[in-house]
């Protein structure tokens, strides 16, 4: 039995196959260009490996209503070349096995709770911070869904009376991804995050907007674990910082043994960046009925 995984970025496809009994056996990378350009090149590689069944985690927003007649579609991205995109239909015409789906950051949450940090964590949220802001939530052993899926860095948050800098978020005037996310950190201190390692002041406000952002997500999701991955999440002194703002936020108020123990409670990604293609696995498996 072979499993086909797909973390689709956008800015790269990472492409795995992982057999049943010697894991992983094959794993490629390659740029995201055009459908028309790129498509082909993935379709390839799966087909060289003959595999049963795929699981995709893909950037969105997507289509997970499978009552809607564009399940399966990338719908509003802003990569236009994708936009309206049927993902889906595309691979399963071309490779004709079931295919498993669902967003890039689901599936992160999906490859911590099956094989990281997550793991036997029942309701967890996994937040992604790199080129964009995302969640995945798993909630009671299952993956969030409802009408659409999580759109978790675009939830509303007070700018800091220190930041005068403006939300570049192109929908929202003060939305988490807009003021937190890499390209954020980039065009408020004119460097990239990976060269203001030394400058406390980007990481304490920095460390401030992500511990607003989990106090939102504790106070309406009731998670056990909030595990924190993406570019952004490199530098690890932010850590501690985020504990600190969080305690300070949440000013005692939600108290369970999970908040209140914060170094297990927000913790880094614990499967060295492997953790969506991993995932992507994860979705591919549950397509065939395996666990
Ligand atoms: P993507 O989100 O495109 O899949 P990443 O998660 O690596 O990829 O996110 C890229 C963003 O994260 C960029 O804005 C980059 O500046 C920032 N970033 C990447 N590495 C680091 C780092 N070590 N420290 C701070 N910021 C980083
Ligand atoms: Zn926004």
């Amino acid at each position: 039995m072979k499993i086909g995984a797909l973390e689709a970025g956008g800015t790269k496809m990472v492409c795995a196959v992982y057999d049943e009994n010697a894991g992983l056996i094959r794993e490629s990378s390659f740029p995201t260009l055009t459908p028309d350009e790129t498509m082909p090149v993935l379709i390839d590689f799966y087909k060289t490996e003959g595999i049963d069944a795929l699981g995709i985690g893909c950037f969105g927003p997507i289509d997970l209503d499978r009552d809607s007649d564009h399940y399966g579609f990338i719908t509003s991205t802003p990569k236009i070349a994708w936009r309206n995109y049927d993902i889906v239909g595309t691979f399963k015409k071309a490779l004709g096995v079931p295919i498993g789906f669902d967003t890039d950051v689901n599936g992160s949450a999906l490859g911590e709770y099956t094989f990281g940090i997550g793991k036997n964590v029942d309701s967890l949220v996994y937040i992604t911070i790199g080129t964009g802001i995302g969640i995945g939530v798993i909630n009671e052993g299952k993956l969030l869904h409802g009408g659409m899926h999580p759109e978790g860095g675009h939830i509303m948050l007070t700018k800091s009376a220190k930041d005068p800098f403006e939300c570049i978020c192109p929908y929202h005037k003060s939305c988490f991804e807009g003021l937190a996310s890499g390209p954020a950190i980039e065009k408020r201190w004119g460097r990239k995050g990976q060269e203001l390692a030394g400058n406390d002041e980007v990481w304490a406000l920095e460390a401030d907007y992500i511990a607003k952002a989990i106090f939102n997500y504790t106070a309406v999701l009731s998670p056990k674990m909030i595990i924190l991955g993406g570019g952004v999440m490199h530098q690890k002194q932010l850590f501690p910082l985020i504990r600190e703002a969080f305690k300070k936020r949440n000013n005692g108020y939600i108290k369970n043994r999970y908040t209140e123990d914060t170094d297990s409670y927000i913790v880094c990604q614990s499967l060295d960046d492997k953790q969506g293609i991993l995932g992507a696995y994860v979705l591919g498996r549950q397509s065939l009925g395996m666990a």
